[in-house]
């Protein structure tokens, strides 16, 4: 038994969820959940079946990457991880996925504008485009750093896939499922080739003031509900 063994175990039940709803292929993507007042998390190692993986599997690692327990190779956007939970406190889960849509509007570099009210208030007011690098490169984590800053909880990283927040895992995986959602519906709507309409200005901003009232909530160790 270790004292880690709790969020072993929704790493990888969350994992298979997200294989079961195809929100992850093969081997693709990797996800991590903040051990609770360590400078550590939990994640999938790297490059292997979700659907085999058990608990024993996960890697604890410390924000300076040491491994702290685990058999197998981290995943190797661990960095990027651990970078994203350093900068943003009201972090503590991270999901990262290949997910269809998504990626096919990296492969135009097409942001997401506030389109739904819910985007805003769970994904935050667009959704960016990080501009391309390599996977699993200090390149890809510094340019990850850099943009998570604007508080949002969701992007597209070029070429390759998106990049999930929650402030609990629960609440990652509905916005991974929003996400889809919303670049499926605006991938549909940029083939129509009219105008595509938008949520008002000032709706946009009223949704985000919340989301980022949850954030400062959450980093300042407190809690929130599943939020209106
Ligand atoms: P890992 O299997 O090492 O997590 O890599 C998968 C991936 O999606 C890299 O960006
Ligand atoms: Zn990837």
């Amino acid at each position: 038994m270790s004292p880690f063994d709790p969020s072993k175990k929704q790493v990888v039940e969350v994992a298979q969820e997200l294989v079961r709803k195809g929100y992850l292929m093969a081997t693709g993507g990797n996800l991590s959940l903040r051990i609770a007042g360590q400078d550590a998390f939990a994640i999938t190692p790297s490059n292997y079946d979700y659907m085999k993986m058990t608990p024993n599997d996960v890697c604890i690692l410390g924000f300076d990457l040491a491994l702290l327990e685990g058999h197998l190779k981290p995943s190797v956007e661990s960095a990027m991880h651990g970078a994203i939970y350093q900068v943003r406190r009201d972090v503590n889960a991270i999901v990262h996925t290949h997910q269809v849509y998504a990626s096919a509007l990296t492969l135009i570099k097409a942001p997401i504008p506030a389109l739904f009210d819910e985007q805003a208030r769970f994904l935050g007011r667009s959704v960016e485009i990080i501009p391309y690098a390599p996977s699993g490169t200090g390149f890809l984590k510094s340019a990850v750093a850099k943009h998570v800053r604007n508080h949002n909880n969701a992007f597209m990283m070029q070429n390759h896939g998106a990049l999930v927040f929650g402030h609990n895992m629960e609440r990652a995986i509905h916005n991974v499922e929003i996400l889809e959602k919303c670049s499926l519906a605006y991938l549909l709507a940029i083939c129509s080739e009219r105008n595509v309409s938008k949520i008002p200005l000032a709706v946009r901003e009223i949704a985000f003031s919340k989301l980022r009232n949850d954030q400062k909530k959450i980093a300042k160790g407190g809690s929130v509900t599943s939020g209106e």
